[in-house]
C-alpha cells in the first residue's frame, strides 16, 4: 500500500491538526484517542511514514525499530496503568485498520473484555 501523506495521523505529525500529546521523542508521538474505548486509550505511532505493522516491520531500520517500541515502553511508564493493559495494531480491512499509518493502541484503566468479539 503507497502511505497516504493526507492521512490524519500524518496532518497530526505536521502540526496541521492539534493532539493531546503523552510522550514524544526522535522516534514516536504518543498521544490520547480522540474516541476513547477505555479510561486509558493512548496510541503511539512512527514518526516515519509507514502504513501498517508489516510495513514498518519490513522496511523500519533496526534503529527505528527499536526506537518505536521504547518509545511505547516510556509511554507505558508515564501512564503508570494499574492491573494490565493490552496493545493492539489493526492491520488491513480484516484486522480493522482505519488510519493508514502504523500505530498501536494502549487500552488500559478498564477491564479490555474477550480478545476477539464474535458477534
Ligand atoms: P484504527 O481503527 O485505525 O486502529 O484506529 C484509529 C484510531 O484513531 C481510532 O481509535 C480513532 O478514534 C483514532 N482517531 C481518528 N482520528 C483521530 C484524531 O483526529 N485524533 C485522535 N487523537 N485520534 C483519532
Amino acid at each position: 500500500m503507497t502511505y497516504d501523506n493526507e492521512n490524519i495521523f500524518a496532518k497530526i505529525l505536521r502540526g496541521n491538526i492539534p493532539n493531546d500529546t503523552v510522550y514524544e521523542d526522535e522516534y514516536v508521538l504518543a498521544f490520547k484517542d480522540i474516541n476513547p474505548l477505555c479510561p486509558i486509550h493512548v496510541l503511539v505511532i512512527p514518526k516515519n511514514p509507514f502504513t501498517d505493522a508489516s510495513d514498518f516491520n519490513s522496511r523500519a531500520t533496526p534503529d527505528e525499530i527499536t526506537g518505536f517500541w521504547k518509545g511505547l515502553e516510556a509511554t507505558l511508564e508515564l501512564l503508570e496503568i494499574r492491573d494490565g493493559y493490552r496493545l493492539i495494531a489493526n492491520t488491513g480491512r480484516n484486522g480493522g485498520q482505519e488510519v493508514p499509518h502504523y500505530h498501536v493502541h494502549i487500552l488500559g484503566g478498564c477491564s479490555v473484555g474477550p480478545m476477539v468479539s464474535r458477534n
